[in-house]
């Protein structure tokens, strides 16, 4: 068994101890066994969320109202979820409450995916009743029972169909696909928030070049955030091997090329935390500079070095040339301007007013600003007592 099972093992023992079930589930147990990395060991139990609780010593409240509960063991944190049927939806999003149960096979049944369905005991025994390993093996994405119920249940679903599409390279299953193109409008019922989730990570997988083409072909894409209407910018997306990029790297060139102006408003949208539509912002900002010139000194200025890196990556991307193509170049380059920004400045306000015996006021901002330009171009180097030289010799011409 991997490590992760055997370090959270402990857990299950000390559940069965108490006279429950309990086994690993979703997402841990399908990528050990597609043999990829595990993020989080996710452990459903026949005991309550309460009975959860008088288990263990150090537990979170997270979503008792779903039947989770995070313990705390041996430094890691892990989501135990009582094992939950989910009885009635309502406006085609999970349901509001749910019922506990004691039955895994029930629990199994509430799930997306065949894959994600499957779950393994502490000695590494895996229940299956849905053929997710056989689902695996095929590399295929295949609904719980019927698509079309299961996406009319929650609408998510089908978001969550495509970004595993993107993440792992499976193909959907015919009858799960047909369901994402008769379903698609019910997304408009599902809260921005857990759609971004899913389409961050579609966008953050390797294959995401097919999957935003599903996208297209589906016609999800008119269910998402701001993308209505942006079929022709979407196909063009496509063109582009865009595969390298990292996730904000990805937001950008897909603003760049669909055209959209107002990166803040588009990226509200979308709910994006400020600071993530600040740095993306930004990057696309720059990247218009770039697509004008060659990076001057003044460019790189104010720009931390990994966002310039960024952008020369979209760049290239953008010319169809190898992503990372002359960033080597572009490094050096950045490297040797003598001031990153104007907090490495060896003058300061203070030191000017004392300079010409003059109060504070927008003239210490102009002329810190002269003191940059005269840096970056080699006028003079930043020392205080030569940048005080060259002022003494402006004053006089
Ligand atoms: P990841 O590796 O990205 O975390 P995951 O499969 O673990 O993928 P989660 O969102 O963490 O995905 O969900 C954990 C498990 O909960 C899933 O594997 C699946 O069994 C179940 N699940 C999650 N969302 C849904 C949903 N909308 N409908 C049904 N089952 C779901
Ligand atoms: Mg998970």
């Amino acid at each position: 068994m991997n490590e992760a099972f055997v370090k959270a093992a402990p857990i299950l023992i000390e559940i069965e101890k108490a006279g429950y079930e309990a086994y690993f589930v979703g997402g841990s147990v399908r990528d050990f066994l597609l043999k990829k990395e595990i993020d989080d060991v996710d452990i459903a139990t026949s005991a309550t969320p309460e009975e959860i609780k008088s288990i263990f010593s150090k537990t979170i409240d997270v979503g008792i109202e779903h039947g989770t509960v995070v313990v705390l063991f041996q430094g890691a944190s892990y989501e135990i979820t009582t094992f939950r049927a989910e009885a009635e939806y309502r406006d085609f999003r999970r349901p509001s409450e749910v019922a506990f149960i004691r039955s895994l096979k029930e629990d199994l049944q509430r799930r997306d995916f065949t894959m994600n369905a499957i779950a393994m005991d502490k000695e590494g025994q895996l229940f299956d009743p849905f053929n997710g390993q056989q689902a695996i093996t095929e590399e295929e994405i295949v609904t719980v029972g019927e698509a079309s119920e299961r996406f009319q249940e929650d609408a998510l679903r089908m978001m969550r169909a495509v970004r595993f599409m993107s993440q792992l390279s499976f193909n959907i299953e015919n009858g799960t696909s047909q369901a994402l193109i008769e379903y698609g409008h019910l997304l408009e019922h599902i809260a921005v928030e857990r759609k971004t989730v899913e389409f961050e990570k579609l966008l953050s997988g390797k294959n995401r070049l097919k999957a935003i083409e599903l996208l297209i072909q589906t016609k999800l894409y008119q269910y998402l955030p701001g993308l209505s209407g942006y079929e022709k910018g979407l196909l063009e997306l496509v063109s582009f091997d865009i595969r390298e990029l990292d996730l904000n790297e990805t937001w950008s060139i897909m603003i760049k090329v669909l055209g959209i102006h107002n990166v803040e408003r588009f990226l509200k949208k979308w709910r994006l935390p400020t600071k993530q539509i600040r740095t993306i912002n930004k990057l696309t900002a720059k990247l218009e500079v770039r697509n004008q010139r060659e990076w001057s000194r003044e460019d790189l200025y104010e720009t931390e070095w990994p966002e310039v890196a960024s952008v020369e990556k979209i760049f290239n991307v953008l010319n169809h040339r190898p992503t990372f193509s002359n960033i080597h170049e572009v490094e050096k380059k950045y490297r040797e301007i003598p001031i990153k920004n104007r907090g490495e400045l060896k003058v300061t306000g203070t030191d000017l007013m004392e300079w010409y015996n003059l109060k504070g006021g927008p003239w210490i901002n102009d002329s810190l600003g002269k003191i940059e330009q005269a840096i970056l171009s080699g006028k003079v180097s930043n020392e205080k007592e030569r940048i005080r030289e060259w002022l003494m010799r402006c004053n006089h011409n």
